[in-house]
């Protein structure tokens, strides 16, 4: 009996051991994916690259690197781990412009799918009523814009950077000054073309297969990825009146921000940062703007105190110029900043929406671009933005900072509670966006360790202050901050995983499911 048992018990053993063998030769095998028939690509060398982001600060090491030229190259790649079961540990991420911060778009010995090169919809302007275009989900903001630019049109809604993807930017949100009347980037879509976690293709609007529609936006790559999007378009104006003023009162240059969001006639573009002293930025601050009255700038001080500088944008035909400059000067009239602090410029629309771009090039050719960047995106409901900033910028934040740090309050109201956006309660709140960038090497102010400390400090005390902060491009480790995160839109959220991405199959970076739990 002893050894009928212990034989049972050896072959049970040896079974299991060639399960899971099996299970993981099939998982982290790249022969399986080799086989499979594509129009692009796929490989198995050249991975390094995929394990990188803006971030500068997680490396996932992928399997694979699909180079797509079809939709249906994606669709048959999802298929194909759909089908692995739940035991396979392959995941698939797509990658846009990688310009994520704590590896979102890595996928850790999975397929990561190159959205860049996906060529099945090229792009194409409807300029009728109602105007849009269609595009790629790999295609950047940047070509769009010029493409549209061809017909006298251009997207609504922007992000500060254009250099990133559709894809990318519509799985979080795509937030910028102009969103507290557009609304974010993901209130401008009309429809889109999805792959789900099971491999299907499908389309979506507000009325065909919604709630795809709804879950994607603001999903975070949870329950498809994006191959088409239709982008609503309004008429391009050629040029933008660009302005900065500076206030030494947080609550005075706040309220000035809000009276203007509100108004119906008012800036296109309304955003604001902070400048603390003793860093770069009070000298860079008006590079390439003129002051409106030189004689009383020159005499401005700030003496080492922390400053607000609201940023603002008229757009304009040259044909307008006289009555632009009376409105412009109108609503100036309403505002309290410091008088002496006025400064202004003129230039193209493309070169305002690309004017990120100038900086990286700068940025670029210094060295300074691919550094780690330990960013922090809140959300912050506006009853307890003065809170926010006596502590931040009074206590945590005194003597330098490592990087812009913007500030602008939008509009609820613009934004649609049906996507998968997570928002505070109020009905504005502001965005407070620190994009520091730490120097590797460095154990001083500048260096990654005090960034992630202030960072931490910064998260401490919206959590002890209770003041209702989301985070934007949140990240988080484990599945109960996630859920904390979601509050009563978790079971929402999880619920359309469970329809759309069964397996948990999409966007491991982001930390939120994971495969075969
Ligand atoms: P990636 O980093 O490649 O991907 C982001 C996530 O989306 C990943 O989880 C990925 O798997 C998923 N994903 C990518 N493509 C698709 C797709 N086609 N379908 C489904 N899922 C997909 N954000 C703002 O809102 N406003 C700003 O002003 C702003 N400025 C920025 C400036 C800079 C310099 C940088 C680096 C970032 C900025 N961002 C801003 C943040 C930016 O919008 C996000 O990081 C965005 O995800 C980057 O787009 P990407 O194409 O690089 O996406």
């Amino acid at each position: 009996n002893n050894m009928l048992f212990v034989r049972s018990f050896m072959i049970l053993f040896l079974s299991c051991c060639m399960a899971i063998r099996i299970n993981h030769c099939f998982s982290s095998n790249p022969s399986s994916l080799r086989t499979l028939p594509v129009d692009g690509h796929f490989s198995f060398d050249e991975v390094h690259h995929a394990a990188k982001d803006f971030g500068n600060r997680f490396q996932l090491l992928p399997l694979a690197l699909l180079y797509p030229k079809s939709v249906s190259d994606i669709a048959t790649t999802i298929r194909h781990v759909w089908q692995m079961g739940p035991n396979s540990e392959l995941t698939v991420a797509a990658r846009g412009h990688s310009h994520s911060l704590q590896g979102q778009a890595q996928a850790h010995q999975g397929v990561v799918i190159n959205m860049e090169s996906l060529q099945a919809h090229k792009m194409h302007v409807y300029s009728g009523n109602y105007p849009y275009v269609d595009a790629s989900g790999g295609e950047l903001w940047i070509d769009i814009l010029r493409e549209c630019l061809k017909y006298g049109l251009a997207p609504k809604s922007w992000t500060d950077y254009l250099h990133l993807t559709v894809g990318g930017t519509l799985s979080n949100a795509g937030v910028s000054g102009q969103a507290f009347r557009h609304g974010p980037q993901i209130s401008n879509v009309y429809q889109m073309e999805i792959v789900t976690g099971k491999g299907e293709v499908l389309n979506c609007s507000e009325k065909q297969n919604s709630d795809l529609f709804h879950g994607v936006l603001g999903g975070l790559g949870q329950f498809g990825i994006i191959t088409r999007a239709r982008i609503s378009l309004e008429p391009a104006p050629d040029m933008v009146k660009w302005i900065r003023v500076l206030y030494l009162d947080f609550t005075t240059f706040a309220t000035d921000q809000e009276r203007l969001i509100r108004a119906e006639n008012t800036f296109d573009y309304i955003e604001g940062f902070v400048i603390i002293n003793r860093t770069s930025l009070l000298n860079n601050w008006r590079s390439s703007f003129d002051p409106q009255d030189p004689v009383q700038a020159s005499q401005f001080q700030s003496d080492g105190r922390t400053l607000f500088c609201l940023e603002l944008a008229k757009y304009f035909n040259r044909d307008r110029m006289d009555a632009l400059n009376e409105e412009v000067g109108n609503l100036l009239s309403q505002l309290r900043y410091m008088t002496s602090t006025l400064f202004l410029t003129e230039v193209s629309y493309l070169e305002f929406l690309d004017r990120v771009h100038v900086s990286e090039v700068k940025l670029r050719s210094k060295g300074l671009w691919e550094v780690p960047h330990p960013w922090l995106n809140l959300l912050i409901p506006k009853s307890k933005i003065n809170d926010f900033a006596d502590e931040v910028f009074g206590n945590i934040l005194t003597d330098t900072s490592n990087g812009p740090i913007l500030i602008y309050p939008v509009n609820k109201s613009k934004w649609d509670n049906r996507t998968s956006a997570v928002l505070p309660e109020e009905d504005i709140f502001y965005l407070v966006a620190f994009l520091n960038s730490a120097m590797p090497s460095s154990m001083g102010t500048d260096g990654l360790e005090h960034i992630l400390t202030q960072n931490k400090r910064i998260l401490e005390f919206c959590e002890t202050a209770r003041l209702g902060m989301k985070q934007y491009l949140p990240h988080y480790n484990t599945q109960e901050e996630w859920k904390a995160h979601f509050g009563p839109r978790w079971e929402v959220f999880a619920q359309r995983k469970s329809a759309y991405d069964p397996l948990a199959i999409l966007a491991p970076g982001q930390r939120i499911f994971q495969k075969g739990i």
